[in-house]
């Protein structure tokens, strides 16, 4: 446990909390509140599944639009790493609905440069959290070789596959032969980064890849 996410957790003993989503103040402890959980904009029944290259299926639990969109940006930007937390239940729901069998869970890695400016690997920290839901172990299984122009700004799909290609190594082959992989993102938009991945990922010898993110584009 990070120091921040310990600072996070004090500050919610003493105070009452602000829902991640709608960000009002709500009672002690309550970070995801009951309207939001109701009205939040979720991706339903085959609208989660998208079909991706070289992945088996990509689900997703929300569509990134309204109060979604805001808060991963807080999450991302706004130094708000303990949404994990909530966002790791909503994962974990979401293979409630589309359920598979895997053998662990591994994640997109941010660049060490990223991270650095960051302070946290935020794809690291949703993986971590369904790890202790699921029971799975989660796996360091990629690593980013090179740092990109972030995929937002880079522009249409076929830019973004140009962007990312070659991005990503698997350091250590033997840990991914024969694994049915769980690869978690905070968000699928044109699927380029997740693809590139899960074709790194099979290249290494992985049986199978399914990704799994918070939130999709709606299309
Ligand atoms: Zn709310």
């Amino acid at each position: 446990m990070n120091l921040q996410r310990i600072r996070d957790e004090i500050l919610e003993f003493f105070f009452p909390s602000r829902c991640v989503f709608c960000h009002r103040w709500r009672g002690k402890g309550v970070r995801f509140c009951k309207g939001c959980r109701k009205a939040l904009p979720y991706a339903p029944g085959p609208a989660a599944e998208q079909s991706l290259a070289h992945l088996n299926r990509c689900l997703s639990q929300l569509y990134y639009e309204g109060s979604v969109r805001a808060s991963l940006l807080r999450y991302k930007f706004g130094g708000q790493p303990g949404y994990a937390s909530v966002y790791g239940e909503l994962l974990a729901d979401c293979l409630k609905e589309h359920p598979g069998v895997w053998d662990c869970i591994a994640w997109v890695p941010l660049s060490r440069r990223r991270l650095r400016h960051r302070g946290y690997d935020q794809a690291e920290l949703l993986a971590r959290e369904l790890g202790s839901r699921l029971g799975l172990p989660v796996e360091k299984l990629l690593r980013k070789c090179r740092h990109t122009r972030a995929q937002s700004v880079t522009g249409n799909a076929q830019k973004r596959r140009s962007n990312i290609a070659g991005a990503y190594q698997v350091p250590e082959p033997e840990g991914v032969r024969g694994k049915r992989i769980l690869l978690v993102d905070d968000i699928v938009t044109t699927g380029s980064t997740l693809s590139e991945c899960a074709k790194t990922l099979r290249a290494a010898g992985a049986a199978s890849v399914t990704g799994l993110t918070l939130a999709r584009k709606r299309e």
